[in-house]
């Protein structure tokens, strides 16, 4: 039989049950309801991700799960609720959209609550606070489900925000995860290792993003068990502005596209010179040939060389020895 939950871990699970319940079938839930359908979140996918709602008042949860019989020692220890300085608990999240955070099995261990007002002096998003149950830096939003939908797409695929893994979602990409607002770490390289090798980028396409993705990159090439692809979108969109504004099957075509980190890496480098000034096309192209050298596949380096030699017009032979002092020097 399943163990026996915690009065924490079956308090989240109650939770996350009231959370959408609010949303779905309630008055207070019709602005969380409003902003969802702004947002274009159908009911197949308010289901999947068990998205709900935590109204205005600041008593609402503590007092359901009051009526279920939990402990107020319990309820302190959640994370769900802020302590006054005389000890009143009141919920924590209060008019905003709640997205569950699950556990590897699929069981909520946290909360994130997008902000639905405009108020922004308000924190955007806001996640649960450090518990006994919830490690940040160990934690993937959709990993549980995104752990099988990779069985048959292949690889998995990193985003920013649980906004772009939902509307990765509806397009039908379901091995979509993200990481807490925060840069990747060491435990969920390690995560996604036992999963797949293949694994797919696609942060927002702002400069924030883009540095990201080269951040990451280095991580995983770094790590070196890893077979990486790194998508790019045009006009500083995020995964889910994209689709909004191109639809389901252009966006797949966008992951099909994805560069290697390599191309990704030289792309980025182009932009940074000014290719018809000499000066600065030799300091490109020996920043290039260093990229290059770190290829470890030959055949794939060679691969790198003929395209650089035939986009900057130079000799494939005069870069094959700038690149064979380049790896006497990494030796
Ligand atoms: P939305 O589409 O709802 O505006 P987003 O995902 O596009 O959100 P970004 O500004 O691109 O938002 O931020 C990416 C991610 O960073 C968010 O999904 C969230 O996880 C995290 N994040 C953003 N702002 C905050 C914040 N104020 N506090 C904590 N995390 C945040
Ligand atoms: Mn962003
Ligand atoms: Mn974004
Ligand atoms: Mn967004």
């Amino acid at each position: 039989s399943a163990p026996k939950l915690s009065p924490i871990m079956r308090m989240h699970q109650d939770a996350t049950e009231f959370y959408h319940r609010v949303l779905l079938t309630t008055k207070a839930g019709e602005r969380g309801m409003q902003y969802a359908k702004k947002r274009e979140l159908d009911h197949d996918t308010l289901e999947h991700f068990k998205i709900g709602y935590a109204p205005k008042q600041d008593n609402v949860l503590i007092t359901y799960l009051r009526g279920k019989g939990y402990q107020d020692d319990d309820l302190a220890k959640s994370g769900l609720f802020v302590q006054s300085k005389d000890g009143r608990l009141f919920d924590r999240f209060r008019d905003r959209l709640m997205f569950p955070l699950d556990n590897e099995n699929g069981k909520t261990i946290g909360f994130s609550g997008r902000r639905i007002s405009n108020d922004k002096t308000e924190a955007k998003y806001m996640n649960s606070p450090e518990t006994e149950i919830f490690t940040k830096s160990k934690v993937l939003f959709h990993f549980a489900e995104a752990k099988r939908a990779a069985r048959s797409e292949g690889h998995l695929i990193l985003y920013e925000g649980y906004m772009d893994v939902i509307a990765a979602y509806k397009a039908g990409v379901k091995s979509g995860i993200a990481s807490m607002g925060t840069s990747l770490t060491d435990d969920q390289i390690y995560m996604l290792r036992r999963v797949t090798p293949n694994i797919i980028v696609n942060y927002d396409g702002d400069d924030p993003g883009v540095h990201a993705e080269e951040r990451a990159a280095r991580m995983f090439n770094k790590d070196g068990n890893f077979n990486l692809g790194i998508v790019v979108l045009p006009e500083k969109l995020d995964p889910d502005e994209y689709v909004r504004k191109y639809g389901a099957e252009k966006y797949r075509e966008e992951v099909k596209g994805a560069l290697t980190p390599t191309d990704f890496f030289l792309k980025r480098l182009a932009q940074k010179y000014n290719l018809d000034n000499d000066r600065e096309k030799i300091t490109y192209l020996n920043e290039a040939i260093k990229e290059i050298s770190q290829v470890r596949n030959p055949v794939e380096q060679d691969m790198y060389v003929e395209k650089l030699a035939r986009s900057a017009g130079v000799s494939i032979e005069s870069l094959k020895a700038n690149l064979a002092r380049e790896r006497r020097k990494n030796n």
